[in-house]
């Protein structure tokens, strides 16, 4: 995804001149989402959805019949794109397999566009394909509703059986991942996938501190070996360094989390950076981080203040421990996370949405928070979560603000590269140049919701 001096001024392949009226977004500080650029004082010019130029103002022909939007004191930054959650279970608190249904995945990919994030992959816990369907008739323009997310989905990920008891899928899916001994049965599902268009392809490996029958090598390797035929990622949820070189040595392409325990060693990090295996951040969801973030303004647009004290009471009834595994497995993390940036390792954003603390749309920032306060360079965070995903998921035109690319934008009141919850102070979001609605996103999103439902 190098960048070109083309591609920072002139005119974007493709677009054709004069074919659509121009928007100017003038004044604004842009963070580009590469890493590295922040332009101040910046026009953005977008026409027909896409980023036309972007840059000085000074070098833009005149063209009287633009419309100008100032953005003076605003930071504008590429839109979020989330490679790693679980949609549809979540209502009121909690995550529950009762929640489910075509109607709850578009109100999160509602809650999703209303918090800026413009694309979501759900990762293996797909129900009868309701998500494989909503998705093809999403893709085909069936649906009048614009300020939605733009869903991918792994469809049902495949998991072991553990006789006598749920599988080691997640505890809202186990009975919606495919579960299996068999290499060939396994090979029969991932080609059922790639058949659907499935996105991607998530296995469950680790046996949960062993409670949990793991999933064999020669099924996972089968898995993998079938994804990859078909021209699919592979996404292997992993918790220990042994599983996670396990997963790669059989070719997955993705860690689903970053290994918890022990400290990472040569031999992984080798592994990881000689493959180029993408490692999916998944902070958020076990920070110990107390219940202050339920405070946030942002949360209570779309959260009412029943559902929020609720899950500050599971919050403080579990402290000083996450309400999912510990903090001591979480400063880990936070050191290797460190370790991996250092090492070159391809870091992706992932804010395993959908269950536990993870509120639709909300958690986007809480993991990009996570990432900034374990060390993480601000402009590296804002890469991970924009250009590297768009990247992973194979699409082209998003990811980061350069002509060409869809003009899918956060127009924020406070910058994120001094303090990262300030990715939360969004006064608009834009998809394909296109202003979301926020505020029919809200009377809908509330009135629909009737006190929390709990798990
Ligand atoms: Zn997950």
């Amino acid at each position: 995804m190098g960048a070109t001096a083309e591609q920072h001024s002139g005119r974007a392949p493709g677009v054709r001149e004069g074919a659509g009226p121009a928007i100017l977004f003038d004044g604004a500080r842009i963070i580009v989402g590469d890493g590295e650029r922040v332009i101040d004082d910046c026009a953005l010019l977008v026409r027909n959805g896409v980023i036309e130029e972007i840059g000085s103002r000074d070098a833009l022909t005149p063209d009287p019949t633009r419309t100008t939007v100032s953005l003076h004191g605003r930071t504008v930054m590429p839109a979020l794109v989330n490679p790693h959650g679980h949609i549809g279970y979540w209502k009121g608190s909690g995550a529950d397999a009762a929640h489910y249904s075509a109607d709850n995945i578009l109100d999160h990919l509602r809650r999703l566009a209303y918090h800026g994030v413009s694309v979501f992959q759900s990762l293996g816990t797909d129900r009868d394909d309701t998500e494989i369907r909503l998705r093809d008739r999403q893709r085909k323009g069936e649906f009048d509703d614009e300020d939605l997310a733009v869903l991918y989905t792994a469809g049902a990920g495949i998991v072991a059986p553990t006789p006598g008891s749920a599988n080691g899928g997640p505890f809202f899916a186990a009975d919606a991942v495919h579960e299996t001994t068999s290499p060939e049965d396994a090979r029969a599902h991932v080609r059922a996938l790639a058949a659907k268009n499935a996105d991607a392809v998530k296995f469950w490996l680790d046996d949960r501190h062993g409670t949990k029958a793991r999933l064999q090598p020669d099924v996972y390797r089968a898995i993998v070996d079938e994804a990859h035929a078909h021209g699919l990622k592979a996404a292997a949820h992993i918790y220990t360094v042994d599983d996670a070189k396990e997963a790669i040595r059989a070719g997955a392409d993705i860690l689903a989390h970053l290994p918890r325990t022990p400290a990472p060693d040569r031999e992984l990090l080798d592994l990881l950076t000689e493959l180029d295996v993408a490692v999916f951040t998944s902070l958020s969801i076990q920070r110990p981080d107390g219940d202050g973030w339920l405070d946030d303004p942002a949360l209570a647009e779309l959260v009412p203040a029943d559902a929020i004290a609720d899950l500050r009471a599971k919050i403080r009834a579990s402290a000083p421990q996450p309400l999912f595994d510990t903090v001591e497995a979480y400063r880990r993390m936070e050191s290797t996370l460190r370790t991996f940036v250092d090492a070159g390792v391809r870091m992706v954003f992932s804010a395993d949405t959908g269950l536990l603390t993870q509120v639709p749309g909300f958690a986007e920032h809480r993991e990009l928070e996570a990432l900034a306060a374990a060390g993480v360079p601000s402009l590296t965070v804002v890469q991970m979560a924009t250009q590297r995903p768009a990247a992973l998921l194979g699409l082209a035109d998003r990811g980061t603000l350069q002509p060409g690319k869809r003009a899918d934008f956060l127009v924020l009141s406070a910058d994120p590269l001094r303090d990262m919850t300030n990715s939360r102070r969004i006064e608009s979001v834009y998809l394909a140049g296109r202003p979301v609605d926020r505020s029919a996103i809200r009377a809908r999103v509330m009135s629909s919701t009737e006190g929390p439902v709990t798990f």
